[in-house]
């Protein structure tokens, strides 16, 4: 069913969406913003093919209350917004890009934008041509993003061994990082340097290559690492992969990891509660760079990675304590934590 704009904008407290036809690049974007109470919108740009513009409308107001959340969760002064752009033929890239970052100026630091699916290094850099309201990836910007996320992962995953267990002992434990992409490798050599052992996959074997005089984890195939037995499942490359099917052969008691959106519907999150799986909830958990680009645009400071690490902890804690308290799934409660702290911040 299509989506009724103003219904779902003022059911879900959106602020504004703005619609850019850039008739000279081609380009068609949509560039949502969802809360801006507690401080300027934070969102990337996610170039993709859309079947229809009302997906690419659902996407781009699905994914900024997502990125408020996240803001919410982590008490950033920041808010939620997003980017879609919409992959069509005949687009000119470089030209379409510049002309989101015309749109993004305008919109004079209400939004800062930077990476998402598609939008690398070489986008932003066009965006950066137009608009200082963008994540520069040079070494101008915050830096060390892929870092911060994976600190984050790391500690976030210590909080939840610890809320099980008491104590960590990682020497004891095993973890199975899927995908080892900039990321996974970070996390995987970070476990390594504490003593746990880390089985990893990687779809990619010329990743696998490139990574071999790096890092010597142990490989397994990618189609094995859900059901190989660990501690820990990190899942740090694609969503989606948490379904009816692949929950059920998990061997696994905690599952955490960097990948946006791992369970494929919201109740899998449930579903894997009542099988005993403590998830640690992804929008809490990869915050990593959002912390350190947040900061950095709004106070100037490049907040040290261990830092960005702990705050993140912090949330887990909160999150994983409630959790327990209340006998709900953590991806319930944290959704809830969320939703919570950004109707008393409009209150
Ligand atoms: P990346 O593209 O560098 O790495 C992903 C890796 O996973 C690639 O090497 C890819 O080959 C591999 N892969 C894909 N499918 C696989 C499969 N089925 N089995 C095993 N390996 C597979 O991405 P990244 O920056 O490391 O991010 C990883 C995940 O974390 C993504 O979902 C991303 O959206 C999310 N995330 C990243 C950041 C960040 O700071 N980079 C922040 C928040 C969230």
């Amino acid at each position: 069913m299509p989506l009724q704009l103003f219904d779902a904008m003022a059911r879900e407290g959106f602020e504004e969406v703005v619609a850019l036809s850039d008739a000279a690049s081609g380009a068609r974007a949509l560039i949502a913003l969802h809360d801006t109470h507690a401080g300027p919108a934070f969102g990337g740009i996610r170039r993709w093919t859309y079947e229809a513009e009302n997906a690419a409308l659902h996407d781009a107001l699905r994914l900024s209350r997502a990125m408020s959340r996240k803001c919410a969760l982590l008490e950033l002064p920041a808010g939620g917004g997003k980017v879609v752009l919409l992959e069509e033929e005949g687009l000119d890239l470089e030209a379409a890009y510049r002309a989101i970052g015309r749109a993004v100026q305008r919109l004079a630091g209400r939004f800062y934008t930077g990476p998402d699916v598609n939008t690398g290094a070489r986008e932003l850099a066009w965006v950066h041509a137009e608009t200082t309201y963008v994540t520069d990836p040079g070494p101008g910007g915050p830096g060390e993003l892929s870092a911060c996320t994976a600190e984050g992962v790391f500690q976030g995953i210590e909080a939840a061994l610890a809320t099980l267990d008491g104590e960590v002992d990682w020497p004891s434990r095993t973890v199975v990082v899927q995908g080892l992409g900039a990321v996974g490798a970070l996390l995987a050599t970070r476990l390594q340097g504490v003593g746990a052992r880390v089985v990893a996959s990687e779809a990619d074997p010329e990743r696998v290559h490139e990574l071999a005089r790096s890092l010597d984890v142990e490989m397994i195939e990618s189609g094995e690492d859900l059901a190989h037995p660990c501690d820990v499942f990190a899942p740090c490359a694609l969503g989606g992969i948490l379904h009816d099917l692949s929950i059920e052969r998990l061997q696994c008691r905690v599952v955490a990891g960097a990948a946006n959106n791992p369970l494929s519907r919201s109740h899998h999150g449930e579903l894997l509660h009542e099988r005993g799986i403590l998830f640690v909830p992804d929008f809490a958990l990869n915050t990593g760079a959002l912390v350190r680009g947040a900061m950095f645009h709004l106070e100037g400071q490049r907040v040290p990675v261990a830092q960005v690490g702990a705050r993140v902890r912090t949330c887990v804690e909160a999150i994983l304590e409630a959790a327990l308290a209340e006998q709900r799934a953590p991806s319930v409660v944290g959704v809830q934590l969320a939703d919570d702290r950004l109707a008393a911040g409009r209150a």
